[in-house]
């Protein structure tokens, strides 16, 4: 392929996950197109922890200075702009943009993230990553000791109430699923003194997305200071989809222990593929996965 628009290697999402797979590749000389749209999961959130050297930072701060070292190799390219469609040829693939640009590369890399789903809680968007979480890892040191409500269903519930207990000792479990716990889970839950609430919220009180108050349908109120919420997800880009990639029962795209997915010369990593989301290990799959396409183009070259 000699075209200027040809590629060895389409990264599509070019935040933690793509720059860091753009890294292994570009140091590896390859030719290497990142298309971004610039709108990571976690661009609300003030500060970005638990990742060594970069701990307590802005996330937009960690991506411009990975993006500045990504571009220092003169193999990469960065465009601004959201890929709507993605074709397999006989040995190479075609994206195209928003703009109608055509991109052509004989791999693929996605590294679009995930999509938060949001409850129909008047505010909690505007709380989300601020004080209302959803990691104990990222944010729950900062909230540590503070009045805590935990939004969860299920497992789930269980699971972060048993996590964050280890953070504060005041917690109040917001749930519907209260029938669902064993005997044993509600005997621990109250041993924790964790309080069981099956209400439901209708508004989150806040300024500027740090909250005060829980407002329930029945119009009781309650003074809360952070909240954890488990809410559902889906993947930011249909395209993987919409080229026979398979997902796992839980949304991810489902791949081996390299970061390929279930077709041809299509890789993913990052938030799209993992249980644990996390800047670090959005960075850890996406070095593996520069790798493995770098090696894979070896195999067919050498
Ligand atoms: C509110 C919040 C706070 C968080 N806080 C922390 C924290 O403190 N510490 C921590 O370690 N982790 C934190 N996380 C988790 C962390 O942000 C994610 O694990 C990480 O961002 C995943 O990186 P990624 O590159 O896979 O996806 P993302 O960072 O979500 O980036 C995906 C990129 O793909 C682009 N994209 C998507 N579709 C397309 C398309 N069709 N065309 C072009 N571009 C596209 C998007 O614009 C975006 O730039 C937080 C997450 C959330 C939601």
């Amino acid at each position: 392929m000699k075209n200027k628009n040809a590629f060895d290697v389409i990264i599509i999402g070019g935040s933690y996950a793509g720059l860091s797979a753009a890294m292994a590749l570009g140091r590896s000389l390859r030719k290497v197109l990142i298309i971004d749209s610039g709108l990571p999961c976690n661009r609300q959130t003030p500060h970005s922890h638990n990742f060594i050297t970069l701990d307590g930072e802005k996330p937009a701060n960690i991506t411009a200075k990975a993006k500045e070292q990504v571009l220092q190799y003169n193999t990469i390219s960065f465009y601004e702009g959201i890929a709507v469609k993605g074709e397999k040829k006989d040995s190479y693939f075609s994206v195209l943009t928003h703009n109608s640009d055509v991109f052509y590369a004989k791999k693929l890399i996605f590294a679009t993230g995930i999509k938060d789903v949001f409850p129909d809680i008047k505010g909690f968007s505007d709380c989300w990553g601020i004080s209302v979480v959803h990691c104990p890892y990222c944010h729950g040191y900062e909230v540590r000791g503070k009045k805590t409500a935990i939004l969860a269903q299920g497992e789930r519930a269980f699971h972060l109430a048993s996590l964050v207990n280890n953070l504060t000792q005041d917690i109040t479990l917001i749930t519907s699923d209260r029938h669902l716990f064993t005997k044993e889970q509600l005997q621990k839950l109250e041993n924790h003194t964790i309080r069981i609430i099956d209400k439901e919220i209708i508004e989150v009180i806040h300024v500027k997305g740090y909250l005060s108050q829980l407002v329930f349908i029945d119009g009781s109120r309650e003074d809360f200071e952070a909240v954890y919420a488990a809410i559902p997800f889906q993947q930011n880009c249909t395209i993987p989809v919409e080229l026979g990639c398979e997902i796992t029962e839980m949304g991810h795209l489902k791949v081996d222990g390299f970061q390929k997915t279930t077709v041809s010369g299509i890789y993913t990593c990052g938030d799209t593929s993992s249980m644990m989301r996390s800047v670090a290990t959005a960075v850890a799959s996406g070095n593996i996965c520069g790798a493995m396409v770098n090696m894979e183009l070896i195999n067919e070259e050498f």
